[in-house]
This record gives C-alpha cells, sequence and structure tokens, in this order.
C-alpha cells in the first residue's frame, strides 16, 4: 500500500455574543420562544432596511487580528441569494470577494512540533433562523412529519472563518479547532458553545499519495459541532478515500453528513448540483472601511493568544498539559499558583477540574502550599483542601495540620516507643485482651498531644500487635 497524505480544510462559523442582531435592534437570545424575538428586518418585510451593528464589525476585525489577517481597507456586504425557508428575503447578507480579513496564518503547536495553517479569510455574515423537524428521527429532516422555522436567530451576527488546506490529520484539525474555540472565547467576541450552535464547522477531506503537489477531489462533512465528532468523521472519510482509490474506483465530490451513532455518512446533496448564488452588492449598505487608527488600537490590545501560551508553557511540563491547560482555560490559574510546576499543572487540570471550582475564585497561594504537602495530607483532606480551594477565606492550614497526624513515618517511632513501654499489656493483647487497643490508641494520642489520626493510628498499632 502506498502512503497516502490526508488534506483537510475548515470552514467555522461562529456566533459572535453582540447585544442585537448583525442588521436590526432584535436582541439575541438563544432560550426565549420560538419568534418572539423578530422585527420588520429580520422577517424580511418589503420596504426594510439593514443598518450594520457596529460591534460586530469591530470584533470581527479583532478575530482577524488574532489570527494574522489582513484587514481589508475596504470590504463589501453582498447578496448571496438562495431559496430556502430558513431564508426570508430570499438571500443571505454576506461578504464575498471583499471579505474583511484575508490572508492570515496561524502557528498551531503540537506534540511533535508546530505547524502553520493558512487562514484565507474571515468574513461576516448573518444566520439564517432556524428549521426544526418534527416527527422524525433526532430531530433530522428525513422522515420528519412537518417543518417549523424560528426566526429568533435569523440575523444573528456570524463570522465565517476559512483555513487553507493545510491540516494533515483528523488530529491536528481537532487541535485547531479546540484552540481556535479558546481563542475566540477568551477574545470574549462570542461564547462558542458547541451545543448551543454558536460554533459550529464544515470540514474538507480529500487524500493524495504522499510527493503529489496536487488536490484530488475533496468531500464536505457539514455542520459538526463537536470536536470528537469531527475527528471520528475525518478519519472515517479518509479511510473511505483511501479505500476507494486503492480499488480502483475514484473520489466523488458531494457533501457527507456524519452520523456518530452509527458511524456512517450518508451523502446529503452532489456537489454536481453546486449551487450558483447569484452574488452581487448589496444596494442597501454602503462598503465597510475601517478605520486604521481602530484596527491598530484593536491590534495592539491583543492579549498573548492560547497558541503562543501552548508553546510558552510547553517548556515547562510538556505539551499535553500545556494543552490541556490553555484549551480549558485553566492556565490562568496554573500560573498563579506557587510550586513544582508539572505537580502544579496536574492537579490543576485533573483533581480540581473534577471539583467544579471556577479557577478565578481560587486561592492560587494557599493552594499551592496545599498541592506542596501532597504526599503528607491523607488523600481524603486533600480532596476536601481542592473542593473549598474556591471558598472565600480558604486556608491551607488547617489541612496541612492533618499532614503530621496522619504521616506513618512520625507515628511509627511513637506507637514503637508505647509498645516498649508497655510490653505486659501487649503480652496481654496477643493473649486474647484485644479490648487494650483502644488503651494503646490512647496512649499514642496522648503522646502526639492529640493530633494523631485515630485512624490511622488505630491501623498502625493494630498491624504492630499482629507481628
Ligand atoms: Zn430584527
Amino acid at each position: 500500500m502506498s502512503a497516502w497524505e490526508p488534506v483537510i480544510g475548515l470552514e467555522i462559523h461562529v456566533h459572535l455574543k453582540t447585544r442585537t442582531k448583525m442588521f436590526c435592534r432584535c436582541p439575541i437570545a438563544y432560550f426565549e420562544p420560538p419568534n418572539t424575538q423578530t422585527c420588520p428586518v429580520c422577517l424580511a418585510m418589503p420596504g426594510s432596511l439593514p443598518v450594520p451593528n457596529r460591534k460586530a464589525v469591530e470584533w470581527t476585525i479583532l478575530l482577524g487580528l488574532a489570527l494574522g489577517c489582513e484587514i481589508a481597507p475596504r470590504a463589501i456586504f453582498h447578496r448571496k441569494n438562495y431559496f430556502y425557508p430558513d431564508n426570508p428575503k430570499g438571500y443571505q447578507i454576506s461578504q464575498y470577494d471583499e471579505p474583511l480579513c484575508v490572508d492570515g496564518r496561524v502557528v498551531v503547536p503540537g506534540s511533535d512540533g508546530d505547524s502553520e495553517v493558512g487562514i484565507v479569510r474571515a468574513h461576516l455574515e448573518e444566520d439564517a433562523a432556524k428549521t426544526v423537524h418534527v416527527g422524525g428521527a433526532e430531530g433530522r429532516i428525513h422522515g420528519s412529519e412537518s417543518s417549523l422555522v424560528d426566526f429568533n436567530r435569523a440575523g444573528t451576527p456570524l463570522v465565517e472563518i476559512v483555513t487553507a488546506p493545510d491540516i494533515r490529520s483528523a488530529e491536528q484539525a481537532k487541535r485547531f479547532l479546540q484552540v481556535l474555540r479558546q481563542m475566540v472565547v477568551e477574545l470574549d467576541i462570542s461564547d462558542a458553545e458547541m451545543e448551543k450552535g454558536s460554533m459550529r464547522f464544515d470540514v474538507n477531506v480529500s487524500v493524495r499519495e504522499a510527493g503529489e503537489s496536487d488536490f484530488r477531489t475533496r468531500t464536505e462533512l457539514k455542520n459538526m459541532n463537536s470536536f470528537n465528532f469531527a475527528a471520528k468523521g475525518i478519519e472515517r472519510e479518509i479511510r473511505r478515500q483511501v479505500e476507494l482509490y486503492e480499488s480502483g474506483g475514484t473520489v466523488v465530490q458531494e457533501t457527507l453528513h456524519f452520523d456518530p451513532g452509527n458511524e456512517s455518512a450518508p451523502p446529503l446533496r452532489s456537489k454536481e448540483e453546486a449551487q450558483d448564488y447569484r452574488y452581487f452588492p448589496e444596494p442597501d449598505l454602503v462598503p465597510l472601511e475601517p478605520d486604521r487608527e481602530l484596527v491598530e488600537r484593536l491590534r495592539g490590545g491583543l492579549p498573548e493568544l492560547p497558541w503562543a501560551r501552548i508553546r510558552r508553557l510547553e517548556a515547562e511540563i510538556g505539551f499535553t498539559l500545556a494543552e490541556g491547560l490553555v484549551t480549558s482555560g485553566r492556565d490562568e490559574l496554573y500560573s498563579r499558583v506557587p510550586g513544582e510546576r508539572e505537580a502544579v499543572a496536574n492537579v490543576v487540570m485533573n483533581e480540581l477540574a473534577a471539583t467544579g471550582v471556577e479557577p478565578a475564585d481560587v486561592n492560587a497561594e494557599e493552594l499551592g502550599k496545599v498541592i506542596a504537602a501532597r504526599a503528607d495530607i491523607p488523600r481524603a483532606a486533600f480532596a476536601e483542601a481542592l473542593a473549598a480551594s474556591g471558598d472565600e477565606g480558604f486556608s491551607a492550614e488547617r489541612y496541612l495540620a492533618e499532614s503530621a497526624i496522619a504521616d506513618v513515618s512520625e507515628l511509627d517511632p511513637v506507637i514503637d516507643r508505647i509498645l516498649g513501654q508497655n510490653q505486659q499489656q501487649v503480652e496481654a493483647y496477643r493473649g486474647g485482651k484485644e479490648g487494650l487497643l483502644g488503651f494503646f490508641v490512647g496512649q499514642v494520642m496522648k503522646e502526639t498531644g492529640g493530633k494523631a489520626n485515630p485512624k490511622v493510628v488505630n491501623e498502625r498499632v493494630r498491624e504492630k500487635l499482629k507481628a
């Protein structure tokens, strides 16, 4: 079998979390009753006119800058014409050949080194309404009895990011998407919640033989909203295409719907009938000409981005922990907690995450003390400390105090001494007077000033008397 190289490109849609919609003043609300957040503009009443949302334009520029894009001096809104019930105007206002952000690149860190992903464009558009299919399985149109349209979502500002076909594995695609999502969240321009649909993506997949320079026919996996499903779907599609070529077949350009349940991807529609959207400039909107001063101000205000933070942290704690911390938004806490880096990273990433304590609430100094003393503290006390680390007035002291009392290496010599001093009782115990156990434990407690953990002392004394 020859070596096949996957070629993957992504199109990512991100809802901007502006207070109002892209071209009207309707509030953006995800969980309101259907068709309550609408007006003549987003319902496409004749004579209504769009007015662009300034914040959405500004945030798209910010995102473009974070993706290393050029911000176009002039961008134009176009009408993308298509007929569908979720599209009341009969066209979507989008950007076509003059988008706001072009020619970006990001460096994606990986366990086996950095890789570069080109960003072809990032443009601003409006989302369609939501179609709800009733009566079919899993809300799919297939097999449904009827379809309803909810216009609350119609007109939500949406940024579409298109990458170059630079991605070479499902794993790399997943990582890119995870880091991108984190970036969008940190820029505070979208909550990018995939379950809510505020971030979703399409994946283009083709394969070619190693060394080939041309691209072969690609297929599209549409509307993915889970990183793991996307990775699975990509792997499956790569396998399918390789098998096709190796058995002498060819790949047909089509759109596939990946069903994670049964791992099948039935074709949605063939790209043979690719639509002609008859783009033309939106006559109701003037071109966008971003103020250069604004662009530079936004550029200057960019924080250190997740890609860069992963690379920086990788040197201290390795790629996996660095990536995990950054993509879960826990690296800010990690950097505040003093102590041995890998131990801190592990606790922040795993045990602390499991408690559900908000990273921002954690008293980092005190948590650092607890982590440093971890080996000496009983497991239960350590867990308790983590769970309490976000509470007001949290202090490590109480939990550190437990370190002495449960530490066997400190307790053993005391126990040995007590047993040595009470040979008669030891003989009696071994002769069957087991009630004497309490006597020994009491002596140890007295000796340690009451600081010993009685449970541990009990166990140790029992153990030693057995010998
Ligand atoms: Zn509206």
